[in-house]
């Protein structure tokens, strides 16, 4: 191996040897200056670092992987710290190397990553004002693919992330700033070196955001971040098929996904459903009943995603995502629902409501019955068992939590400790108290069957 090839193989190493050094011994910083040359020269990290060893920029480390070039303010120290650490704990990833230079106001910010793992990123004093800024360059450090779309897309996602503070909240304001895009299909099917889909087009930024989010939420960071360095290393200037493989499904459902995220964005906040349909879902879901649901899905989504404040929505969404679930053709509609991620808000924001314990019963439920293995299964039931109790407790005279303390009663195996006696017992006194006559006829009429001997046929 030649001297080049180390020095290459060890650049972030010796850079921040470099910066190290040049904080208090300008001798050793010549010396790894010179080293870094044959590297370097010519590219502006190099220049930059040889502005340090002259003497005409002050440097600062601000933490391991953190350093700024240039006059610093005590607030804008602050910001860059606050919101680096803020980044790398949503995404649950260690913050990569980055130099800060800052420069002259009026320049726009920019980052320039000209080797592989390391950021120089310029910015104005006047930038590191302003939090959004400082976060949208910064996510691009995390994470770069050389196509526009998708680096703008994520840096804005992360920008709303740092300022909203959660992801439904972020895509929700993306939803709003998202109107009058151009397609995600064009967005996606060309590199946009050349940056006329993006510049100055806010919109652009926000729908890509949103396409963000949605890609974040449905593979997980890991796969995301895997899915951007395979798309920089293959130069593609089409995202769509790449994006599809790591989704893991064919490339005519990627522009169904596309079309429904462009919709959300086009239209922002949607129209709530009528009371009829709010009435349709709570009934179907006491009773377990899927007909005449089809097709409901996708409305509910997207008026919950764009409305995250709306609990009594989310409330009926997750009941109708619960339901769609175990309906064949609405399955794959039904997994688009964030559910997870809905139930956890409602949870802490509503603790105290029957109808929240009955709707995390259910979830439990679902997740059984998708468990391949015994111990997850006896995990689902025990916690489902614990939920239960609770609940039976707390509220012995609520429909929806007698209702779904029967249901796991059905859905438990025997063996797990389930009894069609108990279920009978408990939908007798959901009956009793159900809201509706015709819900509290059927509720009575199953615990009358469930109670008598098994007829087998
Ligand atoms: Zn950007």
């Amino acid at each position: 191996m030649n001297d080049r090839q180390s020095l290459q193989d060890h650049l972030v190493e010796t850079v921040q040897a470099f910066l190290k050094a040049a904080n208090n011994d300008a001798s050793e910083a010549r010396k790894l200056l010179s080293g870094l040359a044959p590297v370097l020269r010519g590219r502006v990290l190099f220049d930059t670092l040889a502005d340090v060893v002259s003497g005409d920029r002050h440097l600062h480390s601000l933490a391991a992987n953190l350093h700024v070039i240039g006059p610093l303010s005590e607030r804008g120290n602050e910001i860059l710290v606050d919101t680096l650490s803020r980044i790398a704990k949503f995404l649950d990833r260690k913050s990569p190397f980055i130099i800060v230079n800052i420069g002259q106001d009026g320049k726009p910010a920019r980052i320039i990553q000209e080797v592989a793992g390391i950021s120089l990123i310029e910015f104005s004093p006047q930038d590191l004002s302003d939090p959004g800024t400082v976060a949208h360059e910064l996510a691009h450090a995390f994470a770069l693919s050389d196509h526009r779309a998708l680096d703008e897309g994520f840096a804005t996602y992360v920008e709303y992330l740092v300022a909203t503070g959660s992801h439904d909240a972020a895509c929700a304001e993306l939803s709003r700033s998202a109107a009058e895009a151009p397609s995600l299909d064009s967005l996606l099917a060309h590199r946009w070196r050349d940056r006329p889909c993006f510049e100055g087009m806010p919109g652009s930024h926000a729908l890509a955001g949103l396409l963000a989010g949605r890609l974040l939420e449905r593979m997980g960071t890991s796969a995301f971040l895997q899915m951007i360095s395979s798309v920089r290393e293959a130069k593609v200037e089409d995202a769509r098929p790449l994006i599809a493989n790591s989704l893991g499904i064919p490339l005519h459902e990627l522009s169904g996904l596309l079309a429904s995220v462009a919709t959300t964005g086009r239209h922002g906040t949607k129209i709530r459903p009528s009371p009829l349909q709010f009435h349709r879902i709570r009934t179907s879901f006491l009773l377990g009943q899927t007909d005449g649901l089809a097709a409901e899905m996708g409305p509910w989504r997207e008026y919950v995603l764009a409305n995250p404040d709306d609990d009594d929505a989310a409330v009926h969404a997750v009941m109708l995502a619960l339901l769609a679930r175990t309906v064949p053709d609405q399955a794959e509609e039904a997994a688009r629902f964030p559910l997870e991620a809905v139930l956890d808000g409602l949870r802490r924001r509503l603790p105290h409501d029957p109808v929240i314990f009955a709707l995390c019963l259910a979830w439990e439920g679902a997740k059984a019955q998708t468990s391949t293995s015994y111990l997850a299964l006896r995990d689902c039931f025990a916690r489902a068992r614990a939920i239960a109790e609770a609940a039976l407790d707390q509220f012995p005279r609520s429909c929806d939590v007698l209702v779904a303390v029967a249901k796991l009663e059905l859905q438990t195996p025997v063996e797990y400790g389930g009894s069609r006696g108990r279920a009978a017992n408990l939908l007798t006194r959901a009956a009793a108290v159900a809201p509706w006559p015709d819900v509290a006829a059927i509720l009575a009429g199953t615990a009358e069957r469930l109670a008598s001997p098994l007829e087998i046929s």
